[in-house]
């Protein structure tokens, strides 16, 4: 007798065993082996497409400093091998049975997340980053059932369950908005949070994948935006992207001018850095809100907070729904990133690049013409 196919495509034949029973599509990838080596091409098993699964050929997937982060396994646990990416845009190439909002054809994005357990409060809300369960996180993780291993957008191909497949709104071009599934979302979902509005001053920290989405958005809501950088010659730039001034982070005197002036700072430096300093930029009862995540621990001086009843709060990525209400914001807007095209052979140089600062303003890999 025939086991019940569940969502993911495996069959229970019996109770508590899990057999993969649908033919596995071998796509071609790119993977990092370890954490001390460069990404080599790979294969990846793809799924076939169950019930409700979207299948998807990837044209385009942005590179992201998280990448970085757990390719090197920065922040601890990684699983290796790993396919990074997970700011991928593509067009769907089949549909399961069950599936409504996705055809052949499609243009969609899929983002940081690809399941979750859907029942839980902070699911219900559609903060599926919070799913009580742990979301199953687009790549160095599993799927829901905690075994089968999830491989990112460096690859020709995903399979991904409709709920977590975003719309491409037409009207962006494919690979200018692959960098929206994160980048986009991780900085509009605070803007919003903290209800950024016209006349508000924002300061963005830092000026790469993250910031430049920052600047774009905020100043989209009417806010005032200052960029805080180390590269004085990112500022035309940035005011082409609609801030109001770029100051230098290692001019300490900007501090001492600016202090007090802020109404939210969007933090995006990779590297560590002194979140005193940037707390003494706020108004009263301003926030700070921490994006990325160095890897080393902070410290801060509890008078740094105290002072004027400031706010050190953090933000991870956006829901489901809120990144489909980014993207619809960011077509009616025409807003965009700023992407540099690469071939995925040169993926290990951009790494190298954006440690740098090097990049102008996200690196988007070509996987549609990825040949291996
Ligand atoms: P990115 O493109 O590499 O940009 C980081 C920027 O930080 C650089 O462009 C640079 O800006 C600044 N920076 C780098 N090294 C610095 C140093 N030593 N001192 C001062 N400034 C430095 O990275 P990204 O993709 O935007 O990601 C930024 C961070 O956000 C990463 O830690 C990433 O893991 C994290 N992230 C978090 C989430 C979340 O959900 N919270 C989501 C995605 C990414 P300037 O050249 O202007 O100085
Ligand atoms: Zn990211
Ligand atoms: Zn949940």
């Amino acid at each position: 007798m025939p086991g019940k196919v569940t969502a993911f495509g495996e069959c229970m034949d019996s109770p508590g065993t899990l057999n993969l029973k649908y033919t596995l599509m071998k796509t071609p990838a790119y993977a990092a082996p370890s954490a001390k080596a460069p990404l080599a091409p790979f294969t990846v098993e793809r799924r076939e497409v169950g019930p409700r699964d979207v299948a998807i050929d990837v044209l385009f997937c942005g590179v992201c400093h998280s990448d970085i982060h757990q390719a090197r396994d920065e922040w601890g646990g990684s699983l290796f091998p790993m396919v990074p990416g997970h700011e991928i845009v593509g067009r769907v190439s089949k549909v399961g049975v069950d599936v409504r909002r996705f055809k052949p054809g499609d243009l969609v994005g899929v983002g940081c997340m690809v399941d979750s357990c859907r029942t839980c409060p902070p699911c219900r809300k559609s903060l599926e980053q919070f799913c009580e369960k742990g979301a199953a996180y687009t790549y160095n993780g599993t799927e829901m059932d905690r075994r089968t291993r999830t491989y990112g957008g460096y690859s020709t191909a995903v399979v991904v369950t409709e709920d977590f497949v975003l719309k491409v709104p037409a009207g962006l071009d494919p690979a200018a908005a692959a960098p929206l599934l994160c980048a986009g979302i991780t900085t509009y979902s605070p803007l919003r949070q903290w209800d950024c509005k016209k006349g508000d001053r924002v300061g963005v920290m830092g000026l790469g994948g993250l910031g430049h989405m920052a600047v774009k958005l905020a100043a989209s809501m009417g806010a005032e935006v200052t960029v805080f950088s180390t590269s004085l010659s990112k500022k035309a730039d940035a005011l082409r992207m609609g801030a109001h001034n770029l100051e230098i982070v290692k001019d300490e005197g900007v501090f001492k001018k600016l202090a007090g002036r802020f109404d939210l700072l969007l933090d995006t430096v990779s590297a560590p850095h002194d979140y005193g300093r940037c707390l003494g930029l706020l108004k009263p009862l301003g926030t700070m809100a921490v994006i990325s995540v160095p890897t080393a621990p902070v410290q801060i001086s509890p008078f740094a907070l105290i002072g004027g009843n400031k706010r050190l709060a953090g933000s991870l990525i956006g829901g489901i729904a809120q990144t489909q209400e980014m993207l619809d914001y960011c077509a009616e807007r025409r807003i965009v990133s700023d992407v540099e095209v690469i071939p995925v052979q040169k993926v290990n140089e951009a790494y190298e690049r954006m440690l740098r600062s090097d990049v102008r303003y996200r690196f988007v890999i070509d996987i549609a013409s990825f040949k291996p």
